[in-house]
């Protein structure tokens, strides 16, 4: 048997989660079997562990969109016992048992080797955020953004994307402005590579007009909603915002002068499809320019037990860093 986080829907329509033992012949389908050892915290796992969005249909299920760990058994001929795996994506944890659970079984095609370099810890620390951010970075890049092109923003600078967003960026020589909600976290977001902090309050002070003045060179927008309304109006000539998230909202007011004046560009950026040649690429780049040790202090260990009080903690914006959980 194996430990995993259970989660539940009541007759009243009710979400909760608890740790039970459940049978191996409990695991789903799929053709590799994998003892996981770390999961970790993305905003969609909030969504998943309280039923928010509907993105589960059907219970019981184990949640968790991430996970890295040990091949235990496998029927895809690319994978082999004892190899260090990682999953992001796929609607794992969502549409199909995820990683808050000391075994899990998927299809081979969903997985990634572990980069050289990066242990299962580390592959955690980054997950589908960091993934997501460095996608982001790479899209900027083959966009035409390079350093020296001037400010890049980066939204949501407290959370998991923004955080990761910031450190690869200021890794890569550009200089990196970033928005929070949590002026408290100036000093640890500098110290991480942000040049400039802008409080939320401050960025949204101003009052809107169809064209503001233009500052940034290109955007890492998590956050969605109001603000990325606002900050496409203050793209530079011919920059880009990689829109990731919708921490802040789903829907945006825009109109037509930043794209026709000034030739903005909005990239959409997803994770969860990613074909894997691209999300290789993507881990390598990862493990060749991130210092974790310069990351460590927005990292905090959790337990199976604690995920059900992360998961409302993270909808509410209230998690620094990335959580891990420690199988
Ligand atoms: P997270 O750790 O909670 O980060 C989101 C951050 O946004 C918060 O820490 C907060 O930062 C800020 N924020 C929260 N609520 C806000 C509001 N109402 N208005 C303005 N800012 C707000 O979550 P995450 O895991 O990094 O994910 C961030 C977003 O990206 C989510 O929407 C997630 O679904 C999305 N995402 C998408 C993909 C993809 O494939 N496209 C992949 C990963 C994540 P401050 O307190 O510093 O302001």
């Amino acid at each position: 048997s194996f430990k995993a986080l259970v989660t539940e829907r009541d007759a009243a329509g009710v979400v909760s989660s608890s740790v039970q033992s459940l049978d191996e012949g409990r695991l789903p389908e799929g053709n590799v079997t994998v003892a996981v050892e770390w999961a970790d915290v993305n905003y969609k796992d909030g969504l998943c562990l309280t039923g928010a969005g509907g993105l589960v249909r059907t219970y019981p299920h184990i949640a968790g969109v991430d996970f890295s760990g040990t091949v235990i058994e496998s029927a895809d001929l690319r994978y082999r016992a004892g190899q260090k795996v990682v999953l992001t994506g796929w609607r794992v944890g969502e549409s199909h048992w995820g990683g808050y659970a000391e075994k899990a079984r998927i299809y081979g095609d969903w997985l990634v080797p572990l980069a050289e370099g990066l242990s299962t810890r580390d592959a955690m620390v980054m997950g589908t955020a960091g993934l997501t951010a460095m996608l982001a970075v790479d899209r900027l890049e083959a966009n035409g953004l390079k350093p020296g092109d001037g400010e890049v923003l980066v939204t949501g600078a407290g959370g998991g994307v923004g955080t990761v967003a910031i450190h690869l960026l200021s890794k890569l020589g550009y200089e990196v402005a970033a928005i929070s909600g949590r002026p408290h976290l100036s000093e640890e977001l500098k110290a991480l590579g942000a040049k400039t902090i802008i409080s939320r309050e401050e960025f949204f002070a101003a009052a809107d007009k169809p064209l503001e003045s233009a500052r940034w060179a290109a955007a890492v927008d998590s956050v969605g909603g109001a603000m990325l309304g606002k900050l496409l109006k203050q793209v530079r000539y011919h920059g880009a915002v990689a829109a990731i998230g919708n921490a802040g909202g789903v829907t945006f007011e825009t109109n037509v002068l930043p794209f026709i004046l000034r030739g903005v560009a909005l990239l959409g950026i997803d994770s969860v499809m990613q074909p894997y040649e691209r999300r290789v690429a993507a881990w390598a780049r990862i493990a060749e320019l991130f210092d974790f040790s310069a990351y460590d202090s927005f990292v905090r260990e959790i337990t199976l037990h604690e995920l059900p009080t992360a998961a409302k903690a993270i909808l509410a914006g209230q998690v620094r860093g990335r959580l891990i959980v420690r199988m």
